[in-house]
């Protein structure tokens, strides 16, 4: 105990010291690097995400933590494979909802760099900072290099998939990044219950963990039975124990590696979540679950505005965050309503006075869950666009790991384009789809042209762009008189 209040004692002398400790160096470098951001975007060379923050970190490199330190409640980092950013936007919502004031590097860029041009737009011309909180979504890589500039009050972590190969070699090497980021400022952790991946991590850590009810997961399991998927082990993720590095089974089974899992030959299992999601209903546009608060023993329901069981869990996330700070289940439901979508995560627009529906796909659980959700639209029309830039990543052997067969039963084209376009017909044809359905049209305007004259006022045209292509689209749909989200 004494030890315990001897460490918040440190952190509170940290926390003051830093909050008169905005050196004139820092003060100079924040005026750059707010000038360096007015340039970019007079100069309409993009939206100055990353720039100033490097320009103010080469002129003050203690910025990001003398900015980030005058927080008045706290940094909160959100992190993991999939779904930081609809995590993070969803999190923001109820925290604005609750009164609080916040910055947030909503336009994703989740890099030191981006985090400390974050601060800087946020941040006065002298270098002051006025918010409750800060909350940033972190790059996996990117969060034992936050954590050791700014004390992160507390660290969300979605899910752990393979995503991203190219960038980090080994699941188990972005497991110890983020075991490291949390470690760093023994800060408390948010954890999926469902993923044994994240489970496992910071056991010495305070942790509170969210899941789904296993209710759910019998009408899932029939599904997966069902014949669209007739062979649900296919996309399922191997995971191994911690403890023992046997095999994990699971006893019942949502996708990737997510579920309610134990060991194989020891004891160690899913623990019980706190804040869990029973009833759940999943609809074309949004669905609704049942909010519990075990410990509470308190219950909300809740009618989340955007689709696909993938966004239930980004919505666990963020309410079992805010459960964390304190913030009630009432405010966190209303917020949870509040939220409008995020630059390309099951955003809706209308283009053409056709509604469209845009989501982000870059690995094979996120694409499989995202093709889920396509299916239970009965009005969906389908265009796929994929690239192989870096940012997308080099290799795109993960099409074949993603569960793209469901599609066969859309009805229509299946209009595919991209740098990678006839890799994915071809995988498209693999998938069923009849190859007379299925059309090329590797240029991105085009492709949705045609998509949306193939889809009429009472359908969606479901768009699934990798990352480059979503840069792309945000440009055509300016063209077209409407912007994405944040832009
Ligand atoms: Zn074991």
């Amino acid at each position: 105990m004494r030890m315990h209040q001897q460490v918040l004692t440190i952190y509170s002398y940290d926390f003051e010291a830093r909050l008169e400790s905005m050196t004139s160096n820092d003060k100079v470098a924040v005026a750059f690097g707010k000038v360096a951001a007015r340039t970019i975007r007079i100069l309409g060379a993009g939206l100055g995400s990353n720039l100033p923050g490097r320009v103010a970190r080469k002129l003050a490199p203690d910025v990001l933590s003398h900015l980030a330190g005058q927080s008045k409640k706290g940094v909160i980092a959100v992190t993991g494979t999939n779904g930081k950013s609809t995590t993070s936007g969803l999190l923001s919502s109820v925290l604005k909802t609750a009164g609080f004031t916040l910055i947030h590097n909503r336009q994703g860029a989740n890099l030191v760099t981006g985090i400390t041009a974050t601060l800087v737009d946020a941040a006065s011309w002298d270098g002051h900072i006025n918010t409750d909180y800060c909350l940033f979504e972190i790059d996996e890589a990117a969060l034992p290099l936050v954590a050791k500039e700014t004390t992160l009050s507390v660290v969300v972590v979605t899910n752990l998939f393979r995503d991203q190969l190219d960038r980090f070699g080994e699941l188990d090497t972005t497991a110890k990044l983020i075991e490291k980021g949390i470690t760093t400022c023994k800060s408390p952790a948010i954890l999926n219950a469902d993923d044994p991946n994240v489970c496992q991590l910071v056991p010495e850590n305070t942790r509170l963990f969210f899941g789904l009810d296993a209710a759910f997961c019998e009408v899932d399991s029939q599904k997966l039975q069902d014949e669209s998927n007739p062979d649900c082990s296919q996309s399922m993720e191997l995971s191994y124990c911690l403890k023992c590095g046997s095999e994990i089974v699971y006893d019942c089974f949502f996708y990737g590696q997510l579920g309610h899992w134990r060991c194989s030959s020891c004891s160690y299992k899913r623990p019980d979540p706190t804040i869990v999601a029973t009833h759940i209903q999943l609809h074309a546009a949004n669905s609704r679950f049942k909010l519990t608060d075990k410990r509470q023993n308190l219950s909300v329901e809740v009618k989340l505005p955007i689709p696909g069981l993938f966004n239930v869990y980004n919505a666990l996330a963020a309410a079992a965050c805010a459960v964390k700070l304190g913030v009630t289940l009432e405010s966190i439901k209303q917020g949870l309503q509040n939220y409008s979508t995020l630059f390309g995560r099951s955003e809706k627009i209308s283009l053409l006075g056709k509604p469209v529906l845009i989501q982000l796909i870059k690995n094979p659980a996120g694409a499989s869950q995202t093709v889920k959700a396509v299916v239970e639209d009965s009005t969906a029309r389908v265009l796929i666009a994929i690239n192989d830039n870096l940012a997308d990543g080099r290799d795109i052997s993960w099409l074949w790991d993603a569960d793209f067969e469901p599609l066969k039963a859309v009805k229509g084209t299946v209009i595919v384009s991209g740098l990678r376009a006839d890799d994915m017909a071809v995988r498209m044809k693999y998938a069923g789809v009849e190859p007379e359905r299925i059309i090329c049209v590797p240029k991105l305007e085009r492709a949705l042209r045609q998509a949306l004259n193939d889809t009429s006022p009472d359908e969606t045209l479901w768009v699934l762009p990798t990352y480059t292509c979503l840069l792309e689209l945000q440009k055509i749909v300016k063209t077209m008189g409407q912007s994405l989200a944040g832009t």
